[in-house]
Formats: C-alpha cells, structure tokens, sequence
C-alpha cells in the first residue's frame, strides 16, 4: 500500500483540491491590511448564492460547533422557548447547546433513520406557540437523513412567529439551499464538510428578520457576538483574527463551485448518492434510510447480519486506506458511513464500492464481486446528461 495514498470517504473532514491546498500556502497577510479587506470582501460575496441570500453570511474562526453555538446565543436568552428537532445526534447537540443555554428545551425526537412527521412537527408547533426558535439539523450526518427544510420553515411560519435556525454543516456548498426564499432565518455550515476546506472556518448566514430578534436581544458571548462581526463586514475584517489561510482557500473553493455552477455541483451530489445506494443495494446490504429521505452527501449502510461494522471499517481502513465512518450513539456498532460530499466524483464512488466489495469478501460476507460497482455505473451512464464533463 502507498501510505499517503488514501481514500476519505467520511462526511467531514473530506478530501482537499490542489488548488486550494496551493491558494492556502501564499505568503500570509495581515488580517487588518487592504488585501485581506478585498479578499474578505470577495469570499463574503461569493458565499451568498451558496446560502441563496442577499444578506451578509459571517465567517467565524471555529468549528461548525461554534456556529450552532453563536446561533443559539445570540438569537435566545435565557428562559425562551425553543423547540429543537431531534433526528439523530447533531440534532442532539442542537439541543444540549440549547439547554446549555438554560433554554425552555422542548425535544421533538424522531426515530433516527428517518425525517420529521410533518403532523407531528405541526402538532408540536402549535402546542408551543410561544417558542422563540425552531431548530434543525437540514442534514442529518449521523443518519444520512436529508430533511426538508423548506416544508419545515413554511410550517414553522404557518404556526408561530419563531426564527427557524438551520445547522447545514454537512450540506452546504452540496445541496441546493435559499435562504431568503424559504424563510430561513439562520443558516451555519463549517468548512470541513461539502466546502473542500480543512476545519476552522464556519459560515453564519444570518435574515432581517434574525437581525431585529438579535439587536434586541443581544449576545451574552464575548467571542460569538454576531453584532461584532456585523460592525466590522463592511469594512471587510472579523472583529478578531481570523484563519486567513483558510479564507484564501476559500476564495479558489468559490472559484470551483462557479466553475462547475451550483446546479452541476447539486446533480452531481446528487448521481453520488443514487450511485451508493444502487451499488450497496446490489451487494444486499440495507439502507438505514428511504430514497426519499437520503442525503446527498452521506449515506449510512446497515451492516449485514453476521458482519461486525467497525472491523469491517478498520479492515478497509488498513488494507486499502479507505477512511468511512461508524455508527453515532445508538447507531454505534450498527452502521457504516460513506461520506461523498465535496471534493469527490461519481468516478470516486466507484472505486469507493470496489473497496467496501473486496473488504466484504475478505471479511467473509458472501457477496458477487463487481456487483456493486456494476449497478453504480449503470446509474452514472444513465443518469449523466451527456453535456456533462
Ligand atoms: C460536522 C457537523 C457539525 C459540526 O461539527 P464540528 O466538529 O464542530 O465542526 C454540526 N452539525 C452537523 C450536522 C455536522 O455534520
């Protein structure tokens, strides 16, 4: 085996471009000099069709951890109402970050593997009308659940005056997304997920609406006060210092992304995920969740029954250095993840599952070699548009 040659197929970190690895390694600037006001000015810019919105998206120096927290504090004080949906263990996060708070918490628990009941979620709406916020986890990277976030923001609209706050981390920059017109109020991704960063930067998009609610309320944080980082946008700098490298490789991701265009980034997500799910539905292994709830960006396998996940994980790990994740919480030791967001391709899908058939044999699970590969590149031949690179 080439030991730097290796497959990160886990949803976050994910694999780097070249390209951005060479924009992060230019000579470094000064976060208070002119070029650094143009390249924030620029980046800024640039990321506001991959939120769809018109207002400013904030980019902090954190994990996507730090967003959710900003979020939650500068949006709440402490006693409101919040109702946090929760569908698998960011959503859970979510809600610990809220009760951290010293949040009324109301947890809406939905069975892991799947997205809300809508009559559930409306039901729980309209019993707590007084929320202040409603929280959700737009993909579910625990699970591989894709939740409909605009149903989910035009319900909350429908029925209580709350702020929907969205945690995209590990979708943004892979799944369509717009804001403004799905009433979005808060909108936060990190860069180590669809947006081909290293981790360090997260992105808070932030609505009119969300403004009103946090010049009345304030921020009882020091480092996330959101009304900091809004005094210092215009000017193009971050109230503190920020990872600039990263935000010098964020300027080649936005580049890639308007090169491909977001339409074409969003349908090839999209082939990846019904390429996985073919490919493992050849080998005869379950899906943790519907077609009509799958992510596009990562997919949870089930492990067949006399198949021990986390060996079969770490035997592909030592073998072919292919990286998937395990099983969160209650799901550890029942699934397997396969991330394919960001800096991956249809072609790397299949070598992707050429990997997981070959470890499955070696570990003694009766499969047809190829056959998984087979039937993923039969959905890329037909579901390719012919004027597609
Ligand atoms: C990765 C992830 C986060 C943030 O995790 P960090 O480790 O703090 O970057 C939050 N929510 C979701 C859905 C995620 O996938």
């Amino acid at each position: 085996m080439l030991h730097d040659q290796t497959f990160l197929r886990t949803p976050g970190p994910t694999p780097i471009p070249q390209r951005v690895t060479h924009a992060m390694n230019q000579p470094m600037i000064g976060h208070r000099s002119k070029s650094f006001a143009q390249l924030f000015k620029d980046t800024s810019t640039r990321l506001k069709p991959i939120f769809g919105t018109d207002q400013p998206v904030y980019v902090l120096t954190s994990s996507g951890t730090g967003a959710l927290e900003t979020a939650v504090d500068n949006v709440t004080s402490k006693g409101d109402k919040v109702i946090v949906v929760v569908a698998g263990a960011f959503g859970d996060r979510f809600a610990s970050i809220c009760e951290k708070h010293e949040l009324s918490t109301v947890r809406l628990d939905v069975p892991w593997g799947e997205s809300v009941n809508q009559d559930l979620l409306t039901a729980t709406l309209r019993e707590h009308q007084d929320a202040t916020a409603v929280l959700v986890t737009y993909n579910e990277t625990s699970t591989g659940v894709l939740q409909p976030i605009d149903e989910i923001a035009e319900l909350v609209q429908t029925h209580t005056n709350a702020l929907t706050v969205v945690d995209g981390v590990s979708c943004i920059g892979g799944v369509p997304a717009y804001m403004d017109r799905w009433d979005i109020d808060i909108l936060v991704t990190g860069s180590q997920k669809a947006m081909m960063l290293p981790a360090g930067l997260a992105f808070v998009g932030v609505s009119k609406r969300a403004w009103e609610r946090i010049q009345a309320n304030g921020s009882s944080s020091f480092y996330f006060d959101l009304q900091q980082y809004d005094k210092q946008y215009e000017n193009g700098m971050t109230p503190y210092t920020p990872a600039v490298s990263l935000i010098q490789g964020l300027q080649e991701v936005c580049a890639m992304l308007e090169e491909e265009t977001l339409p074409e980034v969003y349908k090839r997500h999209e082939v990846m995920k019904n390429m996985t799910r073919a490919g493992i539905r050849a080998l005869g292994l379950p899906l943790l969740t519907s077609d009509e709830d799958a992510s596009p960006t990562v997919t949870s396998v089930k492990g067949a029954e006399d198949l021990d996940v986390d060996a079969f994980r770490n035997h592909v790990r030592d073998r072919f250095g292919l990286s998937l994740a395990g099983g969160q919480k209650q799901l550890k030791g029942q699934i397997f993840r396969i991330g394919h967001m960001g800096y991956c391709s249809p072609v790397d899908i299949i070598t992707t599952l050429s990997m997981i058939e070959m470890g499955l044999v070696e570990c003694g699970i009766n499969i047809e070699l190829g056959a998984g590969v087979k039937a993923a590149q039969e959905v890329l031949i037909n579901d390719v548009p012919s004027t597609s690179k």
